[in-house]
């Protein structure tokens, strides 16, 4: 229905007083009347102009230079904005986002904190819980992927005759047997290939030395503390939680950046997270804790795995060092200054005073 004229009723007030008369607008297709009563204003259309709609509270219509009329009759005005005959402010919901832009600012910035929250402490705890809840069979299946995927830049079978890798094994077994009964933990020997001196905890409890990793050791107290610390990351399942954590990560950058070949590198990453010194600070950490008590409760020095873990980072640093580097300077004190080791050191050697 097109509706041209109308007859409002509301309060009018004039912009300079703060009095507000009742009164009477009347509207047709050539002008508009007001009627307070005692006296009567002749407006043209264009000086009208009707605030949005917002339910229905009392609605303005700005009379150009003089003044404001407020009416409850929705459904004229509706009529008349509708039909063109007075001039709807669709600006109305932007002139309260301005006039309330604290407000929007302060909201965007908690919906940017809390996407951050999310992110640095939500998906560890996601996928803690996921790790922690999935059942043994699928942790089998993600180790033999993640082992697929280690063999690929390990260095093949270990060097290490039979007997001494029996003699290791056995002594690693009865440690895990006493202090983490009922899982299912092996212990391998590997050539370290591209990972060099390093240990390796797949999340079916399989536990890799590398052979690099055995000659580094000054006796096998400091290899006991390794493997203490590898039985850590696998009782407190990392691998699976780094493995979970970096694939949520990774799809949800995929889905932000509509990006598909993240899954490729999902894939590509995950030998990297399963090389012990890729965990994370907290991951290290609690690995370290449950090495400790391991080893204090066989009766070693805590000594034996700070030194070790000392060493190793020691090994590394000489081989990452590339000529260059050792030419200008560079990376100098590298792992020394790197806070995670130096930390963990630290703790460990503090432990040792207490005693
Ligand atoms: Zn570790």
């Amino acid at each position: 229905m097109r509706q041209s004229a109308a007859r409002l009723t509301g309060a009018y007030s004039d912009g300079q007083s703060s009095q507000s008369l009742s009164a009477v607008l009347l509207v047709d297709a050539t002008g508009a009347r007001l009627d307070t009563g005692e006296r009567q204003i002749i407006f043209a259309l264009e000086d009208l102009a009707a605030e949005s709609r917002i339910g229905n509270t009392p609605r303005v219509i700005r009379l150009n230079g003089s003044g404001r009329f407020v009416t409850r009759d929705h459904d004229q005005l509706d009529g008349l904005v509708t039909s063109g005959v007075v001039m709807g402010e669709n600006k109305g919901w932007i002139h309260r986002l301005e006039s309330h832009w604290h407000t929007v600012l302060l909201s965007i910035f908690g919906l940017i904190l809390g996407a951050s929250a999310a992110f640095v402490w939500g998906i560890p705890a996601v996928a803690k819980v996921a790790a922690m809840a999935l059942p043994h069979d699928t942790t089998a299946a993600v180790s033999r992927l993640s082992l697929d995927a280690v063999e690929q830049i390990l260095g093949g079978d270990s060097a290490l005759d039979a007997e001494r890798q029996d003699e290791l094994r056995a002594r690693f077994l009865e440690s895990a047997d006493t202090h983490a009964p009922g899982l299912p933990v092996q212990v391998e020997f590997r050539d370290g290939g591209l990972l060099g001196a390093n240990a390796l905890a797949l999340p079916d409890g399989t536990i890799i030395f590398t052979d690099e990793l055995v000659a580094l050791a000054e006796n096998d107290n400091e290899l006991a503390g390794v493997f203490a610390h590898e039985l850590g990351h696998v009782v407190h399942r990392h691998s699976l939680r780094q493995i979970i954590q970096g694939s949520i990560i990774s799809i949800a950058a995929a889905v932000y950046f509509g990006d598909a070949t993240a899954g490729a590198s999902i894939l590509a990453a995950a030998p990297v997270w399963l090389a012990d010194m890729a965990y994370s600070r907290d991951l290290e950490l609690e690995a370290d804790d449950y090495a400790y008590e391991v080893m204090t409760s066989e009766g070693l020095a805590p000594h034996h795995f700070s030194s070790m873990l000392e060493r190793l980072t020691a090994a590394h640093y000489n081989e990452v060092e590339t000529e260059t580097e050792k030419e200008s300077g560079e990376r100098k004190d590298y792992f020394s200054s790197h806070p995670a080791t130096s930390e963990r050191i630290a703790r460990f050697e503090a432990r040792e005073r207490q005693k």
